[in-house]
């Protein structure tokens, strides 16, 4: 399974049906499991057998398909969670408690900066934000003796600058702490951070992945490959016994393989119960199995917008990082050689109101909160999810009042590009 190429785990990976079994993931439409006696119940509560209990906590459909993510990503275990919140929450708070530091990188999802910046620092928990420009001395000088995760973006959603893994992770592993890469927007087709230093990935399903806009769901794949018990004053919940499991340490008995997956998913799945449902699980994985055709037709579409942008002289600025022009082009070339994603962003002359009249005027392109999507959307940050913001609080947060979001859908680039050429005219 190894040894094959992405396209194929895109299609085959996770599941192998026996013989006269059905083809394609059943839906295990059940909230629980039927045992023979209480002593088999018993060993799967102990975390002596592996095997199901109730869906709250494991589910045979999800595990399928978070097995395939797995694979793609090259990780060593992998689970499903409700949404992308719920994974980079997830993924954090299983090293992180109160009295915690984190350092991420400035340039992140909004929702996951409201996340850190806000509700975990009610939890107790410090964030310490760098540029994701930053140099290695810049790096070095967050960390704190309390530091557990460093976090970032591979492609920002909606900054679209461009992580150096690399860098981030040679800094983290400097610290004993590990490097959680949120790879939402290029998906393990164009970039898989685990090849480069990152030692846990996160995703938001909801958009690539599946990128039907059909169903909301997250992932956290381990690359298996940090060693807590190398660093275990820093981890105690993956190093010290687990009293609410009768005395397991998760680090010695699931080793670095195994550890972080099953910790995560035996205390917070069961406390904060942020399942996937077996059904979006399936909705999920028809995505997955065209992933590695569709990407690179987003990439197509992204960078043919991003060239036509670039040469009307009603555009004042584009960010993509495919094209030569742009800050990330050179960390692109390296993390993202056959391209990043289809999502671009762009400041119209004229500002907020120029991107007010434009958006209205495009026929294909529909105004939504949400990217990565088959069908092309768009958004003004300035007059939706930043609304409440001044321009001045706007220019401070890296987003001009005339900045437009558009992800590029599979449509055919040639449409896309009449539809938005005539509404800038
Ligand atoms: C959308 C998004 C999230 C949040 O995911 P949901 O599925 O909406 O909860 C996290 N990270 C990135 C990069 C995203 O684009």
């Amino acid at each position: 399974m190894n040894n094959q190429k992405i396209g194929t785990k895109c299609v085959q990976a996770g599941y192998t049906p026996g013989n006269g079994e059905p083809r394609q993931i059943p839906i295990i439409q059940s909230t629980t499991f039927k045992y023979d006696t209480s002593e088999d119940m018993g060993k799967l509560f102990d975390l002596e057998a592996s095997g199901y209990f109730y869906t709250r906590l494991q589910n045979p459909t999800n595990d399928h398909v978070a097995a395939k993510i797995a694979a793609l990503e090259g990780g060593s275990a992998a689970m499903l969670t409700s949404s992308g919140q719920a994974a980079n929450f997830f993924a954090l708070f299983n090293i992180c408690e109160c009295g915690s530091h984190i350092v991420a990188s400035s340039s992140i999802y909004g929702g996951t900066f409201n996340l850190i910046a806000v509700t975990m620092a009610k939890m107790g928990i410090e964030v310490t934000f760098v540029s994701p420009d930053a140099d290695e001395d810049e790096l070095n000088a967050a960390f704190k003796e309390n530091t557990r995760a460093m976090f970032g973006e591979t492609i920002a959603n909606p900054a679209l600058t461009v992580l150096d893994i690399e860098k981030f992770a040679k800094v983290a592993h400097a610290h004993g702490v590990p490097l959680i890469v949120d790879n939402t927007f290029p998906t393990p087709v164009n970039c898989r951070p685990i090849e480069w230093g990152a030692d846990i990935v996160t995703h938001s399903t909801t958009k690539y992945m599946d990128g039907h806009g059909a169903a909301v769901g997250g992932a956290i794949v381990d690359a298996g490959k940090f060693d807590w018990m190398a660093h275990a004053d820093k981890f105690p919940g993956l190093t010290q016994p687990d009293e609410s499991y009768h005395g397991i340490v998760y680090a010695e008995k699931f080793g670095k393989e195994g550890a972080f997956i099953t910790k995560c998913t035996s205390q917070l799945m069961r406390d904060f119960g942020c399942i996937q449902s077996p059904q979006n699980a399936f909705i999920l994985n028809l995505g997955l199995e065209s992933l590695h055709v569709r990407m690179p037709k987003h990439v197509e579409n992204g960078l043919a917008v991003a060239k036509f942008l670039e040469g009307h002289k009603k555009v004042v600025k584009v960010n993509y990082p495919g094209l030569e022009s742009d800050k990330y082009y050179e960390l692109a070339k390296k993390y993202l050689p056959n391209g990043g994603c289809g999502v671009v962003s762009f400041e119209l002359e004229g500002g907020r109101a120029a991107a007010e009249s434009f958006m209205k005027k495009l026929k294909i392109a529909a105004i939504e909160t949400h990217v990565a999507d088959a069908r092309t959307c768009c958004l003004n940050p300035a007059t939706s999810t930043h609304r409440q913001l001044t321009d001045e609080q706007l220019e401070a947060a890296g987003i001009p009042a005339g900045l437009i979001r558009i992800s590029c859908g599979l449509e055919d680039s040639a449409d896309l590009i009449a539809d938005i050429a005539q509404a800038l005219e």
